[in-house]
């Protein structure tokens, strides 16, 4: 996710840190794989933490402050977010889960995969989720506003949903074949 917005403060759940990092290429709406569901994660194991740290580099390259897996080609259930402004609170997420989720907010949103666009879109402001770190223990958090809206937008990847599939269909549409047009110029 893209987002200009930075709050001051959210939970810092767990941060890994790796000297071998590589950065993965980026599906582009409307790319199908975009739409592929993931995958539960079996087993947190090495492959599984390479992949986090590359994905985080290549999140904080972009630059970007949420991405999943679905987005790099990987079709696991692995998201990793840091919306602080010094990149210093990496969070990565394995096999979320969303146990409530509550309130209203209404924010203009990018996605890393639909690049140069942001529309607003109505989500919950607060939500509790489940997950497992990085090593392989489960936790439990809840976030509030841009960390929110986030996590609902990386776990939307997840599910094989890109942001734009909130908008009209006419919206949506322009946005597909802007992209399309722009892929064929750089082409
Ligand atoms: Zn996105």
């Amino acid at each position: 996710m893209i987002c200009p917005i930075l709050p001051d403060k959210y939970p810092c759940i767990n941060s890994f840190k790796s000297g071998f990092m590589a950065l993965l290429p980026i599906l582009r709406y409307p790319d199908p794989r975009l739409h592929t569901k993931a995958s539960v994660i079996a087993n947190v194991d090495d492959d599984v933490r390479r992949l986090a740290a590359d994905m985080a580099e290549t999140m904080y390259a972009a630059p970007g402050i949420g991405l999943a897996a679905t987005q790099v080609d990987r079709h696991l259930r692995l998201i990793v977010i840091d919306i602080s402004e010094d990149k210093s609170r990496l969070l990565t997420l394995i096999n979320p889960e969303l146990l409530e989720k509550s309130g209203e907010c209404e924010g203009e949103e990018g996605c890393l995969s639909v690049p140069g666009i942001y529309e607003t879109v109505t989500r919950a402001s607060h939500v509790r989720v489940r997950a497992l770190g990085l090593d392989g223990k489960p936790f439990e958090m809840r976030a509030d506003d841009l960390l929110a809206v986030c996590i609902q937008h990386e776990m939307d990847h997840l599910e094989g949903k890109v942001f734009v599939e909130y908008l009209s269909r006419l919206k949506r549409e322009r946005i597909k074949s802007k992209l399309q047009k722009r892929a064929r110029e750089t082409l």
